[in-house]
Formats: structure tokens, sequence, C-alpha cells
């Protein structure tokens, strides 16, 4: 999607801190966090919201994505949230799990 900004970010067009990447999915900090930890995990596909997602192997690799973040952000205590739709506050239409927690065990590098 060309005017797409989480797009832009997996594709490098947009900078931004990346916490993971593999061939499924991309993880990078949120630009307004709202907690300690606040990273956003999304498919490398676009996928508009939660309620587009078919493929049942993103949904599992947008899950372990979510893992991989919390072991690497030093996180046992956190919480998701996946604003669904405008209504509901989503404002950027490409599907992304926020990883919020304010309990980080250790400190990054
Ligand atoms: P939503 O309200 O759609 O669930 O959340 C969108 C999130 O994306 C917000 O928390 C916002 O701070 C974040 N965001 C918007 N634009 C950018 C950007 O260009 N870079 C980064 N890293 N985060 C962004
Ligand atoms: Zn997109």
């Amino acid at each position: 999607m060309t005017d797409c900004i989480f797009c832009k970010i997996i594709n490098g067009e947009i900078p931004s801190k990346k916490v993971y990447e593999n061939d499924f999915v991309f993880a990078f900090d949120d630009i307004n966090p709202k907690a300690k930890v606040h990273t956003l995990v999304v498919p490398k596909v676009h996928v508009e919201s939660l309620n587009e997602l078919e493929d049942e192997k993103i949904m599992a690799e947008i899950l372990k994505g979510v893992k991989e973040v919390a072991k690497i952000k030093g996180v046992k205590s956190y919480r998701l949230q996946v604003n669904t739709g405008k209504a509901e506050g989503q404002e950027v239409m490409h599907l992304h799990f926020h990883v919020l927690s304010n309990t980080v065990e250790r400190k990054e590098n």
C-alpha cells in the first residue's frame, strides 16, 4: 500500500526504532509511547484491521512476535491493545498490536 505509514516503516521509507523482525512481522517502538515499553507489532502484509485478517499463519506469527518483543524488552508482565475500527480509536489502518508495559525487569542495552 503506497500511502500507508506502517507499510513505509516496514520497507524502511520512514525510519523507526526496530525491535524485532522476521519474514511475517515487524515490530517497532511507538513514536508517542504511552508506557515505559510501547511497541507495535504489525504484519508485513497490508491488512487494514483484525476484521480483515483471515490468514491463520499471520495470526499465529503476530502472537509469536508479541512474545519475542516481550522477551527482548525484558517484560514478563504486559498488556495488548488492538484498536479495531476508527470508531474505537484505530488511527492507522494497518493492523497493529500495541505491546504495553510499565514493569520493565531489565534495562535495554
Ligand atoms: P492506533 O490508534 O491506530 O491504534 O495506534 C496508532 C499508533 O501508531 C499510535 O500509538 C501512534 O503513536 C503510532 N504512530 C503513528 N504514526 C507513527 C509513526 O510514524 N511512527 C511510529 N513509530 N509510530 C507511529
Ligand atoms: Zn500498510
